[in-house]
């Protein structure tokens, strides 16, 4: 059990995870479970890459469940300036498009953009040039929010530097989200919003009265070297280059480990 801190009248959401319909290594029912009894999350998201599936299918399986949190759906999209969240939409969002394109397709249908692992070189991340420019369009483009937290080593690296120019410069809502591959990963990210429900938190990052929270990083211990092994040889490592690194050095590529 985690440690979830959040003041009295908040929830706390984690809006930014993987299934294995995706790269992730548990299926839509193993992470409602985990979420349900291991957590004390509110509201999560399944954001599959480029795939809206898994959000569908986590939203039917929660109402037939009736688990005492919410589910929205969501996406993770890879924009041609890099990975883009997407998330209360309704239909799935076209990947390879420019960013300011692929957010306003998601603003169209009343969902919302947040920037994950932002600046994260390793990973396939939005930029400092992108956000900067971002942040000076006046035609009514615009981001939600930005993830201060993700659990991933990777993106802990530009954490400090995000979070800095998003108070001076960008002034997004602040996430913090677990980009969980793994059950156990699950809510070691999340945000803290006023309110409990899906429809409050959807207000709280549209005012920008969210908070990322922590829950400490998940050691790969925990997680179990093994699983790690086989999360990187069957579904691909997240890190740029890993995944084709891999498959020379074993012989297998993404397709033929379908
Ligand atoms: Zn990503
Ligand atoms: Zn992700």
């Amino acid at each position: 059990m985690g440690n979830w801190e959040r003041p009295d009248g908040h929830g706390i959401a984690d809006l930014h995870m993987h299934s294995s319909l995706g790269d992730g290594m548990a299926s839509i029912y193993q992470i409602l479970e985990y979420v349900e009894h291991k957590t004390d999350l509110d509201v999560i998201a399944i954001t599959d890459h480029d795939d809206i599936r898994g959000s569908y299918q986590a939203r039917e399986l929660a109402a037939k469940k009736n688990y005492r949190f919410e589910v929205v759906t969501g996406m993770e999209v890879t924009t041609l300036h890099g990975h883009l969240i997407a998330v209360f939409i309704e239909e799935p969002v076209a990947p390879l498009a420019r960013l300011d394109t692929t957010v306003e397709a998601i603003h169209k249908q009343g969902g919302l953009c947040i920037v994950p692992h932002p600046m994260s070189w390793l990973m396939r991340s939005i930029g400092q040039t992108t956000l900067d420019r971002f942040s000076y369009r006046r035609d009514g483009i615009h981001l939600n929010g930005i993830e201060l937290v993700n659990s991933n080593i990777a993106a802990r690296i530009s954490y400090e530097k995000s979070k800095r120019l998003n108070r001076k410069r960008y002034h997004l809502a602040e996430t913090g989200a677990s980009d969980a591959h793994f059950l156990v990963m699950i809510g070691s990210g999340y945000t803290v919003f006023p309110g409990k429900t899906a429809a409050d938190l959807k207000q709280a990052l549209i005012d920008r009265t969210t908070n990322a929270g922590s829950n400490g990083p998940v050691s790969l211990k925990k997680i179990g070297y093994g699983r790690v092994l086989k999360q990187l040889m069957f579904k691909g490592s997240p890190l740029i280059g890993i995944p084709k690194l891999l498959a020379k050095k074993f012989g297998r590529s993404k397709e033929t480990s379908k």
